[in-house]
C-alpha cells in the first residue's frame, strides 16, 4: 500500500474520505489530519446573524473518518519535511508518507498588525465567528444597545459579514451601528448588484465609507484620514491568503501566496505534493477564494491520488469560468450571482440553504445526528 496523508479536511478532502474505498482498492491507504470540526463557511454567516445554531454549520470529522475507515488524526499539520517524505503534526507525532495532499484552505491577512489590538476579529478561523455573535449578544443584553462595529475589507465576505452583524443586531431588537470601511471601490459583482446591495445595507444602518483602517484604539479605530470611528469591535475581512503550512514548504507559490499546481493538482516542482481549494492555484487559471473550486476538483484529485496506486495515467482538472455564489443577507433574503447575471431576494437565500445544508446534512456520517450547540 502506498501512504497519502491527506492535510486538512477541506472542501475536497470531504469528499476523498467517503470514496476512500475507491484509494484502498487502488492500493493507496489514505490517513488524515484535521482538527475533529469542520466549520462550513456556505452557513458562516447565517450563524453569525442568528439565523442557524453553530451545530447546524459544522461537520464531526472524527465521526466521519471513523464511518469510512479512514484514520484520522485529531491535530493540524506544523512541518513537512518533503526530501524525508515526513509530517509533523501538532502533538509532536512524526507521520511518514509516499504523497501528501493539502486541502487546509485559507486565513485572513493582517499585514498592518491590527490583529494584536483588544476586540479585534478576523473572519478566519470560521469558529472566531460564533465568538463574536456570543459576543454581540451579551453586549446588546447588558446595554440595551448594539455595540459599535467596524467591518474593514469591501470584498464578498466584507459585505456579507456586515449584512449578518446587521442582522445578528435586528434579531436581537437592537439598530444596528455598523461602518463598512473598504479600501478600493467593490468590483467582486456586477456594478448594478453592488448599488442595490449596499442601498440595502445603508437603509439598514450600515454605513459605508471609502477609507482604511490603520489603527486599533480604545473604542475606537483610527482610518488613513485620521478620522475616528467608534468602534467596540473590529472584524478584518480584507481577503484571504493561503493556510501558513504552504509557505514553509519551500515549493513555487503565486503572487498571492498560494501553491502553484499543474492541472494534475500536483506542486509544479514536486509531485508527491498534491493540492486543492484555497491554498492552491492553478497555473493559467486565476480564481478567488470559493469553496465550489475545491468541490468542483475533488473527483479529479480523488482519480490521482488513486493513480498512484493503480498506475493509471493521471487526469487534468480544469476550475469553470463561471459559478453560483450567493450571499446571505442576514435579513432572510440573498444577492445570488453567476457571471454577470444577478437577482436579489428570499428566493436567493432559499436556494442557497438548499445547497449548503444539503452539502453539510451529506457530508455527515450516515448515522451523525445533527450536533448540539
Ligand atoms: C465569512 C465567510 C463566508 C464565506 N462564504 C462562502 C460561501 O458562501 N461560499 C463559498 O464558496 N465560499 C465562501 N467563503 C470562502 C470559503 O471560506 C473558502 O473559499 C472555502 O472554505 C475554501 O475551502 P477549502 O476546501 O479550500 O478549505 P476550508 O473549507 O477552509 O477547509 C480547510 C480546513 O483545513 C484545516 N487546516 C488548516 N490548516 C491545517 C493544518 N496545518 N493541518 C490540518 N488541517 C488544517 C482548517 O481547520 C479547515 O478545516 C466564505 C469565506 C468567509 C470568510
Amino acid at each position: 500500500m502506498r501512504r497519502v496523508v491527506l492535510v486538512g479536511a477541506g472542501h475536497a478532502h470531504l469528499h476523498i474520505v467517503r470514496h476512500a474505498a475507491v484509494l484502498r482498492a487502488a492500493g493507496v491507504d489514505p490517513i488524515l489530519v484535521a482538527p475533529p470540526l469542520f466549520h462550513y463557511s456556505g452557513l458562516a454567516t447565517g450563524v453569525l446573524s442568528g439565523a442557524l445554531s453553530g451545530g447546524q454549520a459544522q461537520i464531526d470529522i472524527a465521526a466521519l473518518a471513523s464511518h469510512f475507515g479512514v484514520q484520522h488524526f485529531a491535530a493540524e499539520a506544523t512541518a513537512i519535511d518533503r526530501p524525508g517524505r515526513c509530517l509533523r503534526l501538532t502533538d509532536s507525532q512524526d507521520l511518514t508518507f509516499d504523497a501528501v495532499s493539502l486541502n487546509v484552505g485559507s486565513v485572513t491577512p493582517d499585514p498592518g498588525g491590527l490583529g494584536r489590538g483588544l476586540d479585534v476579529w478576523p473572519t478566519k478561523p470560521l469558529t472566531g465567528l460564533i465568538d463574536l455573535r456570543a459576543r454581540v449578544e451579551s453586549h446588546i443584553r447588558e446595554r440595551g444597545a448594539s455595540p459599535a462595529i467596524v467591518v474593514a475589507g469591501g470584498g464578498l465576505s466584507g459585505f456579507e459579514i456586515a449584512a449578518a452583524l446587521a442582522g445578528l443586531a435586528e434579531r436581537k431588537g437592537a439598530y444596528p451601528r455598523i461602518h463598512l470601511v473598504m479600501k478600493s471601490p467593490a468590483t467582486w459583482a456586477p456594478r448594478q448588484a453592488i448599488t442595490r446591495l449596499s442601498a440595502a445595507l445603508r437603509r439598514r444602518g450600515v454605513v459605508l465609507l471609502s477609507d482604511e483602517v490603520v489603527e486599533r484604539g480604545v473604542a475606537t479605530c483610527e482610518l488613513s484620514g485620521g478620522r475616528r470611528l467608534p468602534c467596540d469591535m473590529l472584524v478584518l475581512a480584507a481577503g484571504l491568503s493561503a493556510a501558513p503550512i504552504v509557505a514553509s514548504l519551500g515549493l513555487p507559490l503565486s503572487g498571492d501566496g498560494r501553491l502553484r499546481l499543474g492541472p494534475t493538482l500536483q506542486s509544479l516542482s514536486d509531485p508527491a505534493i498534491f493540492a486543492a481549494g484555497d491554498c492552491s492555484a492553478v497555473e493559467g487559471f486565476p480564481r478567488p477564494a470559493a469553496g465550489v473550486f475545491g468541490v468542483r476538483a475533488a473527483p479529479v484529485l480523488l482519480h490521482n491520488l488513486a493513480a498512484l496506486g493503480s498506475g493509471e495515467p493521471l487526469r487534468r482538472y480544469v476550475p469553470q469560468r463561471r459559478w453560483l455564489s450567493i450571499m446571505d443577507l442576514g435579513d432572510g433574503t440573498g444577492l445570488g450571482m453567476r457571471g454577470q447575471l444577478w437577482w436579489m431576494g428570499r428566493s436567493a437565500l432559499a436556494l442557497k440553504r438548499r445547497i449548503d445544508l444539503g452539502f453539510v446534512g451529506r457530508m455527515r456520517a450516515p448515522s451523525g445526528e445533527p450536533l448540539q450547540d
